[in-house]
């Protein structure tokens, strides 16, 4: 039981009062409501109860199969708003990308099915531009000769290149510089470089180079790359085409996500959308994510970064001031330098002294009451995304908390730290999730 739940429900209710506040003093009936069948139910049950699906604190980070943040109250509110009224779908698609682009002093936006989904969009914008080709024939360029133009450049292999051979792309992997300019050719459609790649070994500045001299656009995967704020304008200053994560830092629904960039090539990406029958029908973006991902930008420009760091490092001295009196532990903040720049809590112990690894300590949180999950990289032997390994360390995250949250996170840090076996329990066959 997380207070994020009892607080949705008591903004719920507290909306629906409103509601039946303002109808009553209008005197008019309110036909609507009463003939819904689902009022009820969309106001009250709980569906991870009603499932059996066990919630969680989420002192990890934004990550995918955590279900990444909470959206802030005024973006869980428009979306609240926005699943009440029918508008035309392509109309909003347009409207909510100009806003976010003017809001972003980006050149266009389309808002995509996610970050993942906004490189299948590059790749299929890019694609078109240059085959000249109509939207709806890019299903059709997989496995013909007919549109020949094709290739992408990447620089490392990541998890997210079967977005772009989704639409047909062919990827060119290269490792240095010299492979980098070779690889050009009139076939040679778009180039895609992720934000926190761990292996950087053409430096950036060459990369949009090269690719400028052969009139290629470059795309940037930034998506989990804010903080700080303002990379949601500066690096689409730099680059053709940027995307974000809707889900992640910015906080809005997970199944959102931003393209930014040249206006001609996310003016593609947007006429691709549903109810288009092409390479994005799969990828609709239902009115009540559309309008939280606009209200998701209204939030994130209303914080300042200082702010969100203040935030985060307040509640982390909390917990840090809860066990660092414990025999063995000792605690430090760290931030990332590209991807998840946002402070987290490094609590490192001797595990002979402790009775337990970190690892056995993360199993043993995620399964306690309550059940809080912490950041996947805690007793790593390798280095994640800029991290250092941590073999001998927790490593805790308070961004995503509702109030209140980090004393609890910390009460429970004390207890497994003080008698790991009082905590949940622990399996070592169990594989814990990679996030
Ligand atoms: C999270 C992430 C994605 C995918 O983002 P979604 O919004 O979940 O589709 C893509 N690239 C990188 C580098 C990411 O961290």
């Amino acid at each position: 039981m997380s207070n994020s739940q009892s607080e949705t429900k008591i903004t719920r209710r507290g909306f629906l009062r409103t509601q039946a506040a303002l109808a009553a003093a209008a005197a008019v009936p309110m036909p609507a409501l009463a003939a819904a069948p689902h009022t009820k139910s969309a106001a009250g049950v709980d569906y991870y109860d009603k499932l059996g699906v066990q919630t969680f604190i989420n002192a990890a980070g934004t990550y995918t199969n955590l279900s990444s943040a909470c959206m802030p109250e005024s973006v869980q509110e428009a979306v609240a708003l926005a699943a009440k009224k029918w508008v035309r779908i392509q109309e909003l698609q347009q409207k909510g990308g100009a806003y976010i682009a003017n809001r972003l002093k980006a050149e266009g936006c389309c808002i995509t099915a996610g970050a993942a989904s906004a490189i299948t969009m590059a790749a299929a914008a890019c694609i078109q531009a240059a085959n000249n080709c109509r939207p709806i024939d890019i299903p059709r360029l997989i496995g013909t000769p007919q549109y020949p133009k094709n290739e992408i450049i990447t620089q490392t292999p990541y998890g997210y290149d079967e977005g772009m051979v989704l639409c047909g792309a062919k990827i060119v992997v290269v490792n240095t510089l010299e492979e980098y300019k070779r690889a050009f050719n009139e076939n040679t459609v778009m180039t895609n470089h992720e934000n926190a790649a761990e292996v950087v070994k053409i430096p950036v500045e060459d990369w949009l180079a090269v690719a400028k001299e052969h009139g290629v656009p470059c795309h940037l995967d930034a998506a989990a790359d804010m903080p700080p704020i303002s990379n949601l304008w500066t690096l689409a200053e730099k680059w053709d085409l940027v995307c974000f994560s809707g889900g992640k830092g910015i906080r809005g629904p997970q199944s959102a996500g931003l393209l930014l960039g040249k206006k001609k090539y996310t003016d593609l990406a947007n006429a691709m959308l549903p109810p288009v029958e092409g390479v994005a029908r799969g990828m609709k973006v239902a009115k009540e994510q559309l309008v939280g991902m606009v209200a998701a930008v209204d939030w994130i420009l209303s914080q300042t970064d200082e702010g969100l760091f203040k935030e985060s490092n307040d509640r982390l001295a909390v917990m840090s001031s809860m066990v660092k009196d414990i025999p063995s532990v000792k605690t430090r903040v760290i931030v990332p330098a590209v991807a998840n720049h946002y402070p987290q809590l490094v609590v490192e112990f001797d595990p002979k002294v402790i009775g337990a690894t970190p690892r056995e300590i993360r199993a043993r949180l995620a399964t306690g009451s309550p059940a809080i999950e912490i950041n996947p990289h805690t007793g790593s032997t390798r280095a994640s995304q800029g991290v250092d390994p941590m073999p001998n360390a927790l490593v805790v995250t308070a961004m995503l908390l509702f109030p209140g949250q980090d004393k609890i996170v910390g009460e429970q840090l004390r207890k497994v730290l003080k008698n790991p076996k009082s905590v949940g329990t622990y399996d070592p066959a169990v594989k814990l999730s990679r996030g």
